[in-house]
């Protein structure tokens, strides 16, 4: 597994630069994304737990904010799975310009051995998922983002920075 520590500033700044965070009473008049509930996103299906990914938002490329070219690609999906190793790895995809995906990296199955370097005193995720109860099925909400404030950007920088740079 890469070590995360090795990625550069470069590699961390996020485009767009500035973030947003989710409005589930978005006005008619806003971008709309989709936040969770099932999906047929072609080839987003967990490797490890033969399923669907969990589909954590799909935001729509016509929305200029995100600085994606809609010509190239309709939405931009976030995809994970909390019930296999997944939350412990490098997990990434390519998003393909008639709306599939194709996974680039995930991690091995979990062995069911825990991880001392994880932030919590148990393997992240698993087949029970990341805590008691979970089921992973969210229904479907119609979001809105809005950026965010001087503050929140400020704190968001400073938290991804800290996520990756650990010693
Ligand atoms: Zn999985």
């Amino acid at each position: 597994m890469p070590e995360i520590q090795d990625i550069s500033t470069d590699e961390l700044q996020s485009n767009p630069e500035w973030g947003f965070s989710f409005s589930f009473n978005p006005e008619s008049s806003d971008n709309l994304h989709l936040f969770c509930g099932p999906h047929k996103i072609e080839g987003a299906a967990c490797p490890n737990c033969s399923k669907p990914l969990l589909r954590l938002v799909s935001l729509t490329a016509t929305d200029l904010r995100l600085n994606v070219d809609p010509s190239k690609i309709n939405a931009v999906h976030l995809l994970y799975c909390w019930t296999c190793s997944i939350p412990n790895g490098v997990f990434s995809y390519r998003l393909r310009p008639n709306g599939s995906v194709d996974l680039l990296n995930s991690p091995a199955p979990w062995d069911g051995a825990i991880d001392p370097r994880g932030p919590f005193d148990r393997y992240i995720g698993g087949p029970g998922g990341p805590y008691d109860g979970y089921n992973g099925r969210f229904p479907p909400r119609t979001i809105g983002l809005v950026p965010l404030s001087d503050l929140e950007q400020r704190n968001q920088k400073g938290g991804t920075f800290r996520q990756h740079a650990v010693p």
